[in-house]
């Protein structure tokens, strides 16, 4: 059936079967969003600290009343595990929780002077674009959305094309747990129109945007006509560093998860797999066997690990990186579906799999000498969001954690996420920082105030 051009079809990446069909939206639309967002601003502003985190704090609890539904439609429309989704709306609703009580504690300082009294305050910006990805669609617009409202502004959303379901859900849901008409506005439609109407909006004073490093500098350049803020959480290529005297087993057992969890599709998987040479080939089996029983298949199944790539064209971008024979290949379905076998290949720091982001179940296992080699390969990319680091030795585990140029690292684990502590990167993986009371100030303005007491 022809599709006109005004209409989305949006596809189940494990079936490719359409699950729903909407009207794409212009830039018509897109300034009735930011207009809507423009009125609602005085009145949300000046809304009791008490009331809008009681507002946040309902909110939070409407989404975890709905938290099944939410993950379901989010596996329908990402191909994710259904394990996945439901751990994803958990931390949804987790972040609504957390900035429900960051309202009232978000406070400004005094400051010593001479001849009166120094006060700041945290205002609000006003009107604010975010721009999110399909990878995890509404838990990175619920990292955007939570310091956002908390902080006093109104939201013009902006979700992938491929991925919109859950956005729109949590938008209905957001007015029936009773935040105001025009406070969170969502807008489906592509980027090169809807999103470059949001960076030029004069009405629009930020842009918070996930996606990849080539769109993020052209938010960032297409930001500076009117100045806007801008936070930008951009690719990666993030480093999974082993020592030989880590716990290899549980290093190797968490390896496939870190890299190949939501099918590789994660600007934090850990990519590059650098494997100390004295404990290379033992590692190697190891991983090969972890790698082995990874669980592809049926997103819907609770026991699966990994589904399928978001789109066919997505899936041949992937298999365009592995060349020649990998060292390793999992299985996976034949099809329909957008699959993509869980892939190990040996490598070098040079080659493109190792440089540029795969964005898929693709691994790079690169061996190196020592600490000081580890840390040169690891810093060798443009990028510097995440990595682990797997030792016994303490004392190396935080010299490598502080040698290392990424925003977030972990030490015997791949952990990179919490509803309380900073997540961004450094270099191309972008600037600002999400999550915890850190992400607060990304969304507000130091505003100094000086009273004089002089007679
Ligand atoms: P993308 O950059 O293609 O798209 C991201 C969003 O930007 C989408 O909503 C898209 O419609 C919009 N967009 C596209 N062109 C635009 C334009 N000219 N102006 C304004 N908006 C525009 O990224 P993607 O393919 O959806 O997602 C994958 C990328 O996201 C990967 O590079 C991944 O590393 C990155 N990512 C980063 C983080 C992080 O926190 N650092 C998290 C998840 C994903």
């Amino acid at each position: 059936m022809t599709v006109a051009a005004h209409t989305l079809e949006v596809v189940n990446p494990a079936t490719e079967k359409p699950i729903a069909k909407l009207e794409r939206a212009g830039v018509e639309e897109t300034d009735r969003a930011v207009a809507a967002a423009k009125a609602a601003y005085p009145a949300w502003r000046a809304v009791k600290p008490a009331d809008s985190a009681r507002l946040l704090r309902r909110l939070a609890s409407k989404i975890e009343e709905h938290g099944e539904e939410l993950a379901r439609l989010e596996t329908a429309n990402v191909g994710k595990p259904i394990g996945d989704s439901r751990w994803e709306m958990g931390m949804v609703g987790d972040v609504f929780h957390f900035y429900s009580g960051a309202v009232e504690k978000h406070y400004g300082e005094t400051i010593p002077v001479a001849g009166g009294v120094d006060m700041t305050f945290r205002e609000p910006l006003g009107v604010v674009g975010l721009i999110v990805p399909w990878n995890f669609p509404l838990m990175l617009a619920a990292w955007k959305l939570g310091p956002a409202l908390a902080c006093g502004n109104t939201v013009v959303l902006k979700p992938a094309e491929l991925t919109p379901l859950t956005a729109l859900r949590f938008a209905e849901l957001a007015l029936e747990s009773g935040l105001p008409e025009g406070v969170l506005n969502v807008v489906v439609g592509p980027g090169s129109v809807v999103g470059e109407r949001l960076i030029a909006h004069p009405d629009v004073a930020k842009i918070g945007f996930t996606g990849s490093t080539e769109v993020g500098r052209r938010v960032m350049e297409g930001a500076a006509a009117t100045v806007k803020r801008v936070t930008l959480e951009l690719g990666g290529k993030s480093a999974n560093v082993i020592f030989a005297d880590a716990d290899l087993e549980k290093a190797a057992a968490s390896a496939p998860s870190a890299v190949f969890g939501n099918a590789g599709q994660d600007c934090c998987a850990r990519s590059r797999i650098f494997v100390e040479r004295s404990v290379y080939d033992r590692f190697l089996k190891l991983l090969v066997d972890a790698t082995s029983r990874f669980r592809v298949g049926n997103p819907e199944d609770a026991n699966t690990e990994m589904g399928p790539l978001i789109s066919a064209d997505h899936r041949n971008q992937v298999a365009a990186f592995v060349e020649g024979t990998p060292l390793f290949r999992g299985a996976a379905p034949a099809g329909p579906g957008f699959w993509f076998p869980p892939t190990l290949v040996e490598a070098s720091n040079r080659d493109r799999v190792a440089r540029e982001e795969v964005f898929g179940p693709v691994a790079a296992v690169i061996p190196f000498a020592d600490e000081a080699e580890a840390v040169r390969l690891a810093n060798d990319t443009p990028y510097g969001l995440s990595g682990s680091i797997w030792t016994r030795d303490s004392a190396r585990a935080l010299r490598m954690a502080r040698a290392i140029d990424a925003g977030v690292l972990s030490v015997n684990s791949n952990s990179s996420v919490r509803v309380t502590t900073p997540f961004g990167g450094v270099k191309q993986s972008g600037f600002g920082r999400e999550l915890g009371m850190h992400a607060m100030d990304g969304y507000s303005e130091v505003k100094n105030v000086y009273i004089s007491t002089e007679g």
